[in-house]
Parts: C-alpha cells; sequence; structure tokens
C-alpha cells in the first residue's frame, strides 16, 4: 500500500520537471543560505536530541528545549557556526525556546537602545549570552496601551539610582518570554518617574537572577505563568514579575535616545517615537516568518493531497499489481479535485510571496536602521506604517491559510501526527503580540487618512511622486479603473497590483469622508487590509519583473509568475464586494473572468505544485509530519506512530484503567440488564 504513495509522489515530481535545485536558490535567496541550512538540518537530524520524540509533561518538554539550546550553542562553538546559523537552526525546532526571546527581542532593543556606557560595560556579555534576557513590557492589566503600564523606575538623586516598583497586583508584569525560568536579565519598560513627575513609559536593563545560583535578586518575585492554550508554547517559560524598592544605576536606563541627568532632569529624544524603533524590528521579521511558516504547512498538505486517492476513479492510473492492462483502478488524488486545489495554491502562492517580500522588508529596514543610527528620523513614520500594516496582514493571511491546509487534509488532518495543528498553535499567537493586530489596525488607518489629507491638498497634488511606498496608492485617487475584458487581462500582473491600488485609495477616501466606527465596526480591518494588500501588490508586480535577471530558467520564471498571477487573483477575487462597491469593476461578467481566470492559473501550476514545495527544502524531522514527509509513506507512518503511542504500549497502564473503571462499568451494566430482564419476566 505505502508503495503507491511512494510512487504517487515520485510521478508527481517527475511529471514535472521544473529544476528544484533553481527554484530552491530562488526561494532561500541564495546557494550560501539554502546550502547551510541544509548542512544544519542534516546536522540536526542526526541526533535524537533534536529529530527524536518530544517528552509529554511540560517541564520536561522545557528542559529538553533548553538541552537543544545548550547543543546548538555548542555547535556553534565547535563548527564555527555564524549567529545567522544558530537563528536559522532555531527557526527550524518549530517552537519556541526559553532563549528565543534573547535573540528576538533583548539582544536588538539592548543593542540598539542602550547608551555606548551600558554597551561597554554589558553589550559583549549580551551578545555572547554571559547573561540571557527577556523583553518586560506587558502587565497583568496593560499590554496594547502602553502608556497605561503601572510598573514605576523613580529616580533617586542621593544613590544616583532608580527605583523600580510594581505599585498595584495589575501592575505585574506578564505573558513575558523566557521570564519565568530562564532569564537573568531583562529590558523592563516602565513609567520614568523625575521630582514626582511621570515622563511614560521607558526602557530599564535590570537583573533578575543571581548568575551562579539562578535565584531571584531580593525585590524580585518571578514565576511561570502556566500553560497556554491548545498545548502550545509549551517550551517557552512565559513569565510574571513584581518588583519591590529594586535599585538599578541611572545609566541603566536605555538612554541612546531619551537622558536622565545627573540632577533628575528630562533629556527628551530627537523624536517622540524613536524607541519604537526596537518594535519596528520585531515587526518586520514577520512577513519573512509567515510565509516560511506557511510554506511548512502547505508542503504538508501538498504532499499529502498527492498521495491520498478517494472518490473517483482516477483516468490517468493504472496500478501495476493488477493484472487488467491498462484498466484505471485507482481512485483520483484528492489535490486533483479542484475544490481542493483551489483551496491550497493560494496558499502555496502566498507562501511564495510573503518569503520574497519577507526578505525585502528586511533589507528595508537595514536601510532604515542605518539612517536612525546616524540621527536620520525621517522615515520613522513611514517605516512605523509599513511594518505595522505588514504585520497585520502577514500574521493574519497564515493563520488563516495553516488551518486551510489542514481542513484539505481530512480526518488525517485532525491528527496530532499529522503535524499542521502543532504549526498552527504554535503560530497563533502572532496576531496578538507584537501590538494586537486590531489595534494595530486603527495605527495603519491613521497613517493612511493622514497621507490622504496631504494628498488632497491643493500644493501636493502637483507632485503625486512624493508620496512614500506605502501610500503610493493614493496617486490613483481618481484615476479611471483598467479595463478587463477577457482571461487573459485578469493574468496582467501590473493591471491587477492597480486594481488593489485603486481599491485601496478608494477604501481610504471613503473612511477619510466618514470616520465612524459604532455603525461600521469593520472598517478599520477593511481599510488596513486594502492598504497593506496595495503595496504587496505592488511588490509582487515588481518581484515578476525581476525575474528574468533571477537566474532561474524559462520554465521556472513561467511557474514564478503563475504564483504571483494567482497571489493577485486570489486577493481581487476575496475583494470583489469592494471592487464593485466603488465601481472598480462593472458588470456581471467580469467577476465571473475573474474566478475563470483564478481556476485556469490554478490548474496550470497544479502539475508542479509538489515541486515547488520541494524548493523550501523542509528535511522530515522539521515537518514532523507522519502525512508530509518527502516519500510520501503517509500511511505507513501513521500506522508506526499509532502503534507506538503510549495509549498502546503500557499494558500495566491499560490493566489498570480496566480493573478501577472499565471493569465497575461493565459489571454495573451487567446488574442493571439483569434486574431489567427480571423485572419485564415479572411483569
Ligand atoms: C504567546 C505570547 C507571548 C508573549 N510574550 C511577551 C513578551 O515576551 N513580552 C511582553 O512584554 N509581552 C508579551 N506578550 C504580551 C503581548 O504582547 C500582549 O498580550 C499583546 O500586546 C496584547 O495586549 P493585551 O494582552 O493587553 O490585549 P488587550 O489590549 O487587552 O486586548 C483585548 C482585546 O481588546 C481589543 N483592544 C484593546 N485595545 C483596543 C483599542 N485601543 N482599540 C480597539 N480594540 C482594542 C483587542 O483587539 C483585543 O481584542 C506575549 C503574549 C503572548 C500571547
Amino acid at each position: 500500500m505505502s508503495d503507491q504513495q511512494a510512487r504517487d509522489l515520485s510521478a508527481a515530481r517527475a511529471a514535472s520537471g521544473l529544476d528544484v535545485r533553481a527554484l530552491g536558490l530562488f526561494v532561500h535567496g541564495d546557494s550560501d543560505t539554502l546550502d547551510s541550512r541544509t548542512r544544519i538540518s542534516q546536522t540536526l537530524a542526526r541526533d535524537p536530541l533534536f529529530a527524536g520524540p518530544a517528552p509529554v509533561s511540560r517541564p520536561d518538554v522545557y528542559a529538553r528545549s533548553m538541552a537543544q539550546m545548550n547543543r546548538l550553542y555548542d555547535l556553534q562553538e565547535t563548527n564555527g557556526w555564524t549567529e545567522h546559523d544558530v537563528e536559522a537552526a532555531m527557526g527550524m525546532l518549530g517552537e519556541g525556546t526559553g532563549m528565543t526571546l534573547h535573540h528576538s527581542a533583548f539582544v536588538p532593543v539592548f543593542l540598539a537602545q542602550a547608551s555606548p556606557e551600558l554597551l561597554k560595560q554589558f553589550g559583549t556579555l549580551v551578545r555572547t549570552r554571559g547573561v540571557i534576557g527577556c523583553y518586560l513590557q506587558t502587565e497583568l492589566a496593560h499590554g496594547s496601551n502602553v502608556g497605561g503600564l503601572q510598573t514605576t523606575a523613580t529616580y533617586l538623586s542621593e544613590s544616583d539610582e532608580f527605583e523600580l516598583n510594581t505599585p498595584t497586583p495589575g501592575a505585574r508584569k506578564w505573558w513575558i518570554g523566557a521570564l519565568g525560568r530562564t532569564a537573568t536579565h531583562g529590558v523592563l519598560q516602565a513609567q520614568l518617574i523625575l521630582k514626582g513627575k511621570s515622563y511614560g513609559p521607558h526602557l530599564f536593563f535590570v537583573q533578575l537572577r543571581d548568575t551562579e545560583t539562578h535565584a531571584p535578586l531580593p525585590g524580585v518575585t518571578i514565576g511561570d505563568i502556566g500553560p497556554k492554550v491548545h498545548n502550545a508554547w509549551r517550551a517557552t517559560d512565559n513569565g510574571f514579575a513584581s518588583f519591590e524598592k529594586v535599585r538599578v544605576p541611572r545609566t541603566w536606563m536605555l538612554s541612546r535616545y531619551a537622558q536622565v541627568t545627573r540632577t533628575g532632569d528630562y533629556v527628551r529624544p530627537p523624536h517622540a517615537k524613536i524607541a519604537y524603533g526596537g518594535m519596528m524590528y520585531l515587526r518586520a521579521g514577520f512577513t519573512a516568518t509567515a510565509g516560511w511558516t506557511l510554506a511548512k504547512a502547505i508542503t504538508i498538505a501538498i504532499r499529502y493531497a498527492t498521495i491520498r486517492r478517494q472518490g473517483a476513479l482516477d483516468p490517468t492510473s493504472v496500478d501495476p499489481s493488477v493484472s487488467i492492462p491498462g484498466a484505471p483502478v485507482l481512485e483520483m488524488p484528492v489535490l486533483r479535485y479542484p475544490s481542493t486545489y483551489a483551496r491550497l495554491l493560494p496558499v502555496l502562492a502566498r507562501a511564495y510571496v510573503l518569503i520574497g517580500l519577507g526578505r525585502s522588508v528586511i533589507a528595508t529596514f537595514k536601510a532604515f536602521s542605518e539612517s536612525l543610527a546616524n540621527g536620520d528620523t525621517s522615515a520613522l513614520g513611514e517605516m512605523h506604517a509599513l511594518t505595522s500594516a505588514l504585520k497585520v496582514y502577514a500574521t493574519n493571511t497564515a493563520v488563516r491559510d495553516i488551518e486551510v491546509a489542514r481542513q484539505s487534509m481530512g480526518g488525517h488532518g485532525f491528527s496530532a501526527a499529522g503535524g499542521i495543528g502543532r504549526i498552527w498553535a504554535q503560530y497563533l499567537p502572532s496576531v496578538t503580540f507584537e501590538g494586537d493586530n486590531f489595534v494595530l489596525d486603527h495605527q495603519v488607518v491613521r497613517a493612511a487618512v493622514k497621507a490622504h489629507a496631504r494628498v488632497s491638498q491643493a500644493d501636493f497634488k502637483s507632485q503625486p511622486s512624493s508620496l512614500s511606498p506605502s501610500s503610493a496608492y493614493l496617486r490613483l485617487l481618481s484615476a479611471s479603473p483598467p479595463t478587463f475584458g477577457s482571461i487573459e487581462d485578469w493574468g496582467d500582473v501590473r493591471k491587477l497590483a492597480m486594481l488593489l491600488e485603486m481599491r485601496a485609495a478608494r477604501v481610504v477616501a471613503a473612511r477619510a469622508s466618514s470616520d465612524d466606527d459604532v455603525h461600521d465596526p469593520g472598517a478599520a480591518a477593511r481599510v488596513s487590509n486594502a492598504v497593506a494588500a496595495a503595496f504587496v501588490g505592488v511588490q509582487v508586480a515588481d518581484m515578476a519583473d525581476g525575474l528574468d535577471s533571477s537566474g532561474l530558467g524559462k520554465r521556472e520564471q513561467v511557474a514564478i509568475t503563475r504564483l504571483y498571477v494567482l497571489f493577485l487573483q486570489s486577493d481581487l477575487e476575496s475583494g470583489l464586494g469592494d471592487l464593485y462597491q466603488f465601481g472598480l469593476l462593472q458588470g456581471e461578467d467580469t467577476g465571473r473572468t475573474l474566478r475563470r481566470a483564478l481556476g485556469r492559473t490554478c490548474m496550470d501550476l497544479l502539475p508542479d505544485a509538489v515541486v515547488l514545495v520541494d524548493a523550501f527544502a523542509f528535511q522530515d524531522w522539521e515537518l514532523n509530519s507522519a502525512l508530509g514527509a518527502a516519500d510520501g509513506r503517509a500511511y505507513a507512518r501513521l500506522i508506526e506512530r499509532a502503534e507506538e503511542d503510549e495509549m498502546n504500549v503500557d499494558e500495566e497502564h491499560a490493566r489498570m484503567v480496566f480493573e478501577e473503571s472499565i471493569r465497575p462499568i461493565l459489571e454495573r451494566g451487567r446488574r442493571m440488564a439483569v434486574k431489567e430482564l427480571a423485572a419485564k419476566t415479572k411483569l
């Protein structure tokens, strides 16, 4: 049986003929990245600490994950891995660890915002993990409203120190990754109090635990907040902390921008939002992470849908083990049903787009950070608007699409052995942390409406080229929409991107004339989505233009172009309501043609689906899925996993449950049956 599935996956690969290596180089960016990733993954695959089964209890999961991190740093030291290699390896683990926040939040925020003096004192230790950090912002009672945080840092001029306090139970730091068991230090958001006056939240470097004994320092109360939903995030020790009269030197305020003088006077930062740089760094990474997470889920789903046969007979199939020559004997691979591939291929397209876009967002952010470091704050507003809009767009997309992929796998998609449920649960809080998506929507809308107001001014109309990339769509405020007469028109990426831009312009103009959230509560989310989709659409068209110089062969270029077209068609199809509402499309046929064009793009892509997911180059241990392994032997793996499951191997446990509960249930049932039968015979 499993031979047939292996044959199906090999046949799908052979039928495509696309060059998987060339596509792998394209999606990973270059051969160094792809080859070092493969080398690292193969190293970890040989180590049972990484590829072996996960423990059951949460403390054991945490312990194993810290052992994995210790091994990774050891491998870094012995093999000369770069920091980037370590972070690539961490990405392969499939879940966060007690060290994740050190890498993703503590180090970048500390390095970007500590004063030169503090950097000199701790910069090296922070980088080499001689101290392990966390990022303490959220409190029990406040998260989104950063201004409302209640932890205080009061300057004491007599000792030249800050005193940190948690004034109320609601001011306890809560949800802080790595705080529960791991971190020795952290950066803490607290209200800065100078001479009795509050200057709002600022960041402070703080020591939490003794670096020798790991015991909490005097005045610091710390613990883990307990398990999370869906059994997710088990390896991360999200924690709580409160502070009572904890002292830190004045120089431990992260004072690269805002400062406090020896006399307790406040020195303002050059730009009110300059300290948001750290947060933006975190947000800039979301697009690529969303893409790679989707890539994992869609690899599993497409491989499984290729080997899963059910329903109608497949006219192209011939089973060599059956004697009637040439007769179709196998059922259809479920991927070939239009209602399956039309769900999965747009997800594949979005994975490719988010990965490519994510790379360019990070490059843009790096250039922005360099300008910021040189005191140029001119791009702060644009970067904030862009990273916020993309964070919402990418995370909403990935959370929705991972579940689409899981549902496409029918019953086995609900098995933990399938692997997608775990990916989804792990990814889920991305829509909440680093800015709740619904809260960020309002910020995106505010920036868009502000840009619209500027564009509407008379003197601006003569220079539309001065629009920033995130608001460039506003140049089309009163432009006439392109016409879409034929299916071919719906394959023109520039035209499709322009339609997304026009939709954004119309949606923002409507919002600018009426910001009534009470009567239209979903408006902010719709506007934010339209603005992000317009920006992404233009990027996709640019990426399509760049394919000629990508080094890809002609056939591979055609396949990637189809993915880009499908991405845009799918976004427009889900926005048909807006497009008709704002008069950008006319006539029943136009929408119908779009849907037919989308169906055709899917059919064109279908033969290449397996190779396009192979190009992501995940090793089996990373996917950790019985259904999505590279050899296609899904049923054999499901059987193996079931046979090894703890419900099947512990006979003593089975006997204990039988004696304690099942036997009494059966015996009671028999007694009751005897009673009922006796009562009936009396009648
Ligand atoms: C897994 C995980 C890890 C985390 N790690 C960390 C960490 O390491 N460090 C850290 O500091 N924090 C961390 N957090 C906390 C996280 O950053 C916050 O939970 C997040 O910012 C949301 O804030 P909140 O919990 O206050 O939600 P709330 O703001 O209370 O949201 C509740 C609801 O109210 C809505 N809402 C709130 N305000 C508004 C508004 N102004 N307008 C419209 N709607 C609004 C929201 O949309 C949401 O639906 C983590 C959280 C999770 C889940």
